[in-house]
């Protein structure tokens, strides 16, 4: 296995998974086997991944500003970067309205299927807390946002992977400050935290040496943990339609990043794959993010003060995969349940899921919270709800898992289109994770 590429060795423990994972389903008592003795391993992996996230983050962006010598830069890299985002995230939305609008998936359904999905799912507690979340974020005021960005203790956003932009904020803070303080007073604090970066992403470089296995667990323990196939197939339009899009928005990436940076779009897919590969065996962009900054800064070649700031920003605000499958999964539980759209109303499925795509938390599951807020937004009735949530629900693991591989993709090509515009795409630096092995060992 030593001299194969990591992403063929995590495809191959993704394929063995999803293998075991359909053999175990003939056994009886299969899938309990998989739950107590093979699923906490992918659980511990992505404990790992969550681990150094913030003291990634925070040593990364304060090493990034510190770095920059001069706060314009910065101004300059943070309006690009959200111009950039809102962009993509447009076309996204369009891409998923264009799709559902001319292939129509909700239109096929037959009532036999929805009455049998509504008493699947309907009354899951998944289901109705999905629907009570969205009713608690909607409630918020329309700065909440802005306010819950600013953290009042700078330890408790540290202990809360949650919390991720009020680090992203106090990192900036602090690093804006140490420019202010002239080269000299700042550097033992610029030289501590440039020590920890490099040794947080030896952190991911050691974590990743069990990748190949923790997709296993992962991907085994997702196939064990399944619905009834009947109604998956059932979904199967429905799903299609999301992935096409997905994919498309893939096309758009290479495209952009061709044009843009000048770069083979193939290679760029290469590089970044461990992380796509990642993003879908775990279904969350925040426990993905310390391997595609580590891929985009070391494989790819942006400079850490672009990297450090677009990267977290993105994976918590940039989210084109479920802004895409938000506007999809929209339009086809109003076509299943006969709710007419009128151009306003898809016009007002734009802007809302950009809205919900900024405000979805970067784990598993998240998007369908906002979907509840999308659909509320175009006048749904209420008492529906609970059944257009139901109509997709036995797909949205799936869906999940290919929409955050399309969040990650994103956010990565934004990061190396931001660097190209101003100068910072340089050559790629990658790490073993055995520098220096020979001499500790
Ligand atoms: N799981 C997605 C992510 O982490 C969010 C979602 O679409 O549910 O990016």
């Amino acid at each position: 296995m030593k001299k194969l590429a990591l992403h063929w060795k995590i495809l191959i423990g993704m394929v063995l998974g999803v293998v075991f994972g359909f053999i175990m389903l003939q056994v009886s008592g299969g899938p309990k086997i998989i739950e107590d003795w093979i699923n906490p391993f992918g659980t511990i992996f992505v404990k790992l991944l969550k681990l150094i996230a913030i003291p990634l983050i925070l040593a990364s962006l304060i090493k990034g500003i510190s770095d920059l010598k001069d706060i314009s830069k910065f101004a300059n890299i943070g309006l690009r970067t959200i111009i950039i985002y809102v962009c993509t995230t447009i076309v996204a939305i369009t891409i998923g309205l264009l799709l559902v609008n001319t292939l129509q998936p909700g239109d096929g359904v037959s009532d036999e299927t929805i009455a049998k999905l509504t008493e699947t799912y309907a009354t899951e507690n998944a289901v109705q807390s999905k629907i009570s979340e969205a009713t608690r974020q909607k409630d918020s005021g329309p700065l909440q946002f802005i306010e819950d960005m600013v953290p009042e203790n700078a330890m408790s956003a540290m202990s809360d992977n949650k919390l991720m932009l009020q680090v992203i904020f106090f990192a900036i803070f602090l690093g804006i400050s140490m420019l202010l303080i002239g080269e000299k007073s700042a550097k033992p604090l610029k030289d501590f935290f440039d020590s920890l970066n490099e040794v947080v992403l030896k952190m991911v470089d050691l974590i990743m040496l069990t990748a190949p296995y923790a997709v296993f667990a992962l991907l085994a323990n997702v196939v064990a943990s399944s619905g009834d196939p009947d109604l998956l197939y059932a979904l199967l339009y429905y799903s299609i339609v999301v992935i096409v899009g997905l994919l498309l928005m893939i096309v758009f990436y290479m495209i952009v990043v061709a044009t843009i940076t000048k770069k083979n779009p193939f290679w760029f897919l290469k590089e970044i794959s461990p992380a796509q590969l990642l993003a879908f065996s775990t279904s969350s962009s925040a426990a993905t993010l310390p391997v595609t900054m580590e891929r985009v800064e070391e494989h790819i070649g942006v400079d850490k003060e672009v990297s450090s700031f677009v990267l977290p920003v993105g994976a918590t605000i940039n989210m084109d995969g479920t802004s895409l499958y938000q506007a999809v999964a929209a339009v086809f539980i109003s076509q299943a349940l006969g709710f007419d759209l009128t151009l306003g109303d898809q016009l007002t499925i734009v802007l809302t899921a950009l809205l919900a795509s900024i405000g979805s938390a970067a784990v598993p599951g998240a998007g369908m919270v906002m979907l509840v807020i999308v659909l509320e937004s175009i006048g749904f009735p209420a008492d529906k709800l609970a059944i257009g949530l139901a109509l997709i629900f036995a797909v949205d693991r799936p869906l999940d898992m290919c929409r955050t591989v399309i969040n990650v993709t994103g956010d990565a090509s934004v990061s190396m289109i931001v660097a190209k515009s101003v100068g910072k795409l340089g050559k790629p630096k990658p790490k073993q994770w055995d520098d220096h092995y020979e001499e500790v060992k």
